[in-house]
């Protein structure tokens, strides 16, 4: 029968190919071990090529919208970086959950030096906001360093009857329910400045979450929300063309870039600080010579005056030398989580 002479067929051909294989295995197998040896000649090893790296474009990860406070810094970083790395550094905005969106992306990534996160205080405060976050910050990322601290900036829409501190606390209290805050998520900076905003007060306001203060700045100038709390690197050119009202800058002394604005303490509400961080992870496992690479690129970039000069118009202060390194970033990073976790559970600010 044709079906069974095909299977025949089939089942010679099968033995065939067996004793082919059997009778080729020694060749087959000297030739594979003659490859193998050459592979290893000319394959790089893990080392070779962190000692080669980097050989195509890093992207870093940015954690809330092009054109924010965290995005300016990122680019200005990106840019910098890029000259002593001999690649460029393409910045990529992975929007959400106040940060935890990317952190978690990157987390994961491959640990090979080309995905990167720059974050900020987030990274310190989602762990005590969302009891599932799908990573650890203190174990599941390699630390490169820290970049700059960023003072923030209480303000108001434009059209907003207060003009000082004291008044908007007043109007606060006189309009409450009515009032709204914009922030970038639980997690964000923004949401951190304004909830200890709300607690120092002991009023709580409407929160109007964004995908970045971007956005919340568009929609403050806009008079669509009525306060937003946020960093030099965005505010300083709108407070400067009048397109704001300024309550008070949320460090504990006043800043360079705003000498005649009070602090938030200054004016009444003691003890208030809050300083914007920021640092460069890569994901955990990342070889120690990337990381090296990774690091000078960093410090590199912070001796550039032209670096010093952006970051300074933009009321931002580069971190001691000390902090532009790993160990920098991981002590400060644990002693942060150790500070705000109790403060946060403490106001009962919960993502889910
Ligand atoms: N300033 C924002 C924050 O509140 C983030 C941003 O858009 O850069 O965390």
């Amino acid at each position: 029968m044709a079906g069974s002479k095909q299977q025949r067929h089939r089942q010679a051909g099968s033995e065939y190919a067996a004793q082919a294989k059997r009778a080729q295995a020694p060749w087959r197998w000297m030739a594979l071990a003659a490859l193998g040896v050459a592979a290893a000649l000319t394959a790089p090893a893990p080392a070779r090529a962190a000692d080669a790296y980097p050989t195509r474009p890093i992207t870093m990860v940015v954690p809330f919208a092009a054109g924010g406070p965290t995005d300016v810094v990122a680019r200005t970083m990106a840019a910098a970086m890029s000259k002593t790395l001999g690649q460029s550094v393409v910045v990529e905005n992975r929007l959400g959950a106040g940060g935890t969106v990317s952190a978690a992306y990157v987390a994961k990534a491959a640990p090979d030096g080309y995905t990167i996160l720059i974050h900020h205080n987030g990274m310190a405060t989602a762990p005590a906001l969302y009891s599932k976050l799908p990573y650890k910050p203190l174990t599941d990322f390699s630390f490169v360093g820290q970049v700059a601290d960023v003072p923030m900036t209480l303000l108001g829409r434009h059209d907003l009857p207060a003009r000082t501190l004291p008044e908007l606390i007043a109007y606060i209290r006189q309009n409450q329910g009515k009032v709204n805050l914009a922030n970038a998520g639980l997690g964000a900076v923004s949401q951190l400045c304004g909830m200890l905003f709300q607690k120092a007060i002991g009023v709580e306001l409407t929160a109007i979450p964004y995908q970045g203060t971007a956005p919340a700045m568009t929609a403050l100038l806009g008079s669509q929300v009525d306060i937003l709390c946020d960093q030099t690197t965005q505010t300083l050119p709108h407070i400067k063309a009048d397109k704001v009202k300024l309550y008070g800058v949320t460090t504990s002394t006043r800043i360079k870039a705003l000498p005649d604005t009070a602090t938030l303490a200054e004016s009444g509400l003691k003890g208030f600080e809050v300083k914007v961080w920021h640092g460069i992870y890569a994901p955990h496992g990342t070889p120690p010579a990337v990381i090296d690479r990774l690091n000078g690129a960093l410090r590199t970039a912070l001796k550039d005056p032209a670096v010093a000069a952006r970051l300074a118009d933009l009321g931002a202060e580069i971190v001691p030398q000390d902090k532009q390194t790993p160990e920098g970033l991981r002590t400060w990073l644990q002693s942060e989580i150790e500070k705000w976790s109790p403060i946060i559970k403490a106001a009962g600010v919960k993502a889910d």
